[in-house]
C-alpha cells in the first residue's frame, strides 16, 4: 500500500473547514448525490490496498463545480463481521478529516466533501490518493481489519444504481433494534467522535434512540466498544431510572457531566424541552418548536425549501449544532422517529405538526394512523397562518392545547417576516452553561425579566 502522500495527514486537521474561496471541487452534498458504505467480505474476496475509480478523477473536474461521489470499502479479517460495518463506516468521517485540504461532513447518503485549492497546489491529483490514505488509516487504527479494498465512484448512473443496494443495507441495520428497548438492557453506548466539531457533544445511544447521525445504533455501539475499546464509542452503565418518561438515567447524567467538561449535567433522552440531548451538527433531521401553534416541526437535511417558520434547514442547523442543549431545537437521527419513546415527554407524534413530504412518507409506517393526515407538509402549508388553519381543519391534538383557539386562529398579530429573539438565560439549577432560546415568527411582549443569581 502507498505510504507517501502529497498532503499532510494528522488528527490536528480535524475540524478544518474549506470555505467557498478556498474550494477546488465539492463532492456529493446538497447539490449532488453520494453515499459511503463499508461491507464485510471474506478474505479471498478482498484485494488488500486495491482502489478502483469509476468515473472522472479530480484532475478531470472543473474548478468550483460539484460532482457526485460514493465511497465503498470492502473489509476482511478474522474478527470482521457485518456487526462492525457501521462503526468502521463512521470512522471514514474521522480519518478523512485527518487529510489536510479535504473536508468530510455527515454520513451514509448525506456525505458532503470539499477538496481545497491548497491541496491541489501541493500535488493532490487523484481520488485514488485519498482512498489509499484513508485505507492506511483504517488499517493502522483498527487492527482487526486485515484486508481492505476501495471502490470510489463519481459516475452518477453508477452511483444511482448502487445507492439502492446501499439503502437496503442501511435499512437492515436500522431494523435490528426494533424489538429491543431501554428497559431490556443495563448498558447504553456513548460516542464523542464529533467533539472535534462540537466540543461538548456526547451522543447517547440506546435501543430506543439511534445516534444523531443515524449511523450508529445500540448494536453498533456495543460492537464498537468491544472491538475498539480505545475508540470514540464506549459503554455507559444505565444506572438508576430518574424519569422513565423523559428518559433520564443516573449513569447518563454522570457521564454527560464528565464528558461535556461540566457544560451540563442532566440529559433527558426523550424530551424536547427539558434537558434535551445535545446536537453536534451531523444530525439527519432538526426539530424546531413553533410557539404560535405550540407544536414541533421536523426538517431533514435534503429539504431545500423553507419550513413554515420561514427558515431553511441550514439556518436551523446552524442554531442547533455545536454540542449544546438548545431549548427549541433538537437534532435527531431519522430512525428515532420509529422509536416508541419518540419525544414522549412532550407528546410524541401528538406534538408533531409539520414535516417535509419526503420525510413524512419515509417514516409514515411509524406515524399513528389517527394523526397522520393532521401533520402538514410543504404541499399543504407554507407559513404559520396556513399551518394554524390546517391544524384546526384536521383537528390536530395540539389545537386542544391552545388557550383560545378562536383567537389564535384569527390572530393578525403574527408577522409574516421572520423575527428572531436570541438571548442567553442563565437559569438557577439549569444547565450551568446557559440555554439559548430562539423563537421565530413570534410577536413577543415581555413584561419583566427577573434574573436570580446563585
Ligand atoms: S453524531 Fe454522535 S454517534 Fe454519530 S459520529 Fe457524531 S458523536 Fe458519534
Amino acid at each position: 500500500m502507498v505510504k507517501d502522500f502529497p498532503f499532510e495527514i494528522s488528527p490536528m486537521f480535524e475540524g478544518e473547514r474549506i470555505r467557498k474561496d478556498g474550494l477546488h471541487v465539492e463532492l456529493a452534498g446538497p447539490k449532488s448525490k453520494g453515499f459511503e458504505l463499508v461491507q464485510a467480505a471474506k478474505m479471498n474476496e478482498v484485494e488488500d490496498g486495491k482502489v478502483t475509480l469509476i468515473g472522472p478523477d479530480i484532475s478531470e473536474m472543473e474548478e468550483g463545480k460539484t460532482y457526485p461521489y460514493a465511497m465503498i470499502y470492502y473489509i476482511a479479517g478474522e474478527h470482521v463481521e457485518t456487526d462492525v460495518e457501521s462503526i468502521v463506516e463512521r470512522r471514514n468521517h474521522d480519518f478523512q478529516n485527518y487529510i489536510h485540504g479535504y473536508m468530510h461532513l455527515n454520513q451514509r447518503y448525506d456525505i458532503w466533501v470539499r477538496i481545497g485549492k491548497e491541496a491541489m497546489s501541493k500535488g493532490l491529483s487523484s481520488l485514488k490518493q485519498i482512498a489509499q490514505a484513508t485505507m492506511m488509516l483504517f488499517k493502522n487504527e483498527l487492527p482487526f481489519i486485515e484486508r481492505i479494498e476501495a471502490v470510489y465512484i463519481t459516475d452518477i448512473a453508477e452511483i444511482e444504481k448502487r445507492m439502492e443496494e446501499a439503502k437496503k443495507t442501511y435499512d437492515l441495520r436500522d431494523a435490528r433494534t426494533r424489538d429491543l428497548h431501554e428497559e431490556d438492557v443495563d448498558t447504553f453506548y456513548g460516542c464523542t467522535l464529533c467533539q472535534s466539531f462540537a466540543p461538548t457533544n456526547v451522543c447517547v445511544i440506546t435501543p430506543d434512540r439511534v445516534s444523531l447521525c443515524g449511523a450508529i445504533n445500540w448494536f453498533d455501539g456495543r460492537a464498537a466498544a468491544m472491538t475498539d475499546p480505545e475508540g470514540p464509542q464506549f459503554a455507559i452503565k444505565k444506572g438508576e431510572v430518574l424519569d422513565l418518561v423523559g428518559g433520564e438515567y443516573s449513569g447518563v447524567n454522570e457521564l454527560a457531566a464528565k464528558l461535556s467538561g461540566g457544560a451540563y449535567n442532566r440529559i433527558k433522552l426523550h424530551s424536547f424541552f427539558e434537558y434535551p440531548h445535545t446536537s453536534c451538527g451531523c444530525f439527519e433531521v432538526v426539530g424546531f418548536f413553533m410557539p404560535e401553534v405550540d407544536g414541533i416541526g421536523w426538517v431533514n437535511r435534503d429539504f431545500n425549501g423553507t419550513a413554515p417558520n420561514g427558515l431553511p434547514f441550514s439556518t436551523m442547523a446552524g442554531q442547533t449544532g455545536g454540542g449544546k442543549q438548545v431549548v427549541g431545537f433538537l437534532g435527531i437521527g431519522i430512525n428515532y422517529f420509529r422509536s416508541p419513546k419518540f419525544i414522549q415527554a412532550d407528546g410524541g407524534w401528538n406534538r408533531t405538526v409539520w414535516m417535509p413530504k419526503f420525510l413524512k412518507d419515509r417514516v409514515s409506517g411509524s406515524i399513528p394512523q389517527e394523526i397522520i393526515d393532521a401533520i402538514a407538509t410543504e404541499e399543504d402549508v407554507t407559513n404559520i397562518d396556513k399551518l394554524k388553519a390546517f391544524l384546526i381543519k384536521h383537528k390536530h391534538p395540539v389545537v386542544a392545547r391552545w388557550k383560545d383557539e378562536k383567537e389564535v386562529a384569527t390572530s393578525k398579530e403574527v408577522p409574516t417576516e421572520t423575527t428572531q429573539v436570541q438571548d442567553v438565560l442563565h437559569l438557577s439549577g439549569g444547565t450551568g452553561g446557559g440555554i439559548k432560546i430562539i423563537l421565530s415568527n413570534a410577536k413577543i411582549t415581555i413584561d419583566k425579566i427577573i434574573v436570580k443569581r446563585k
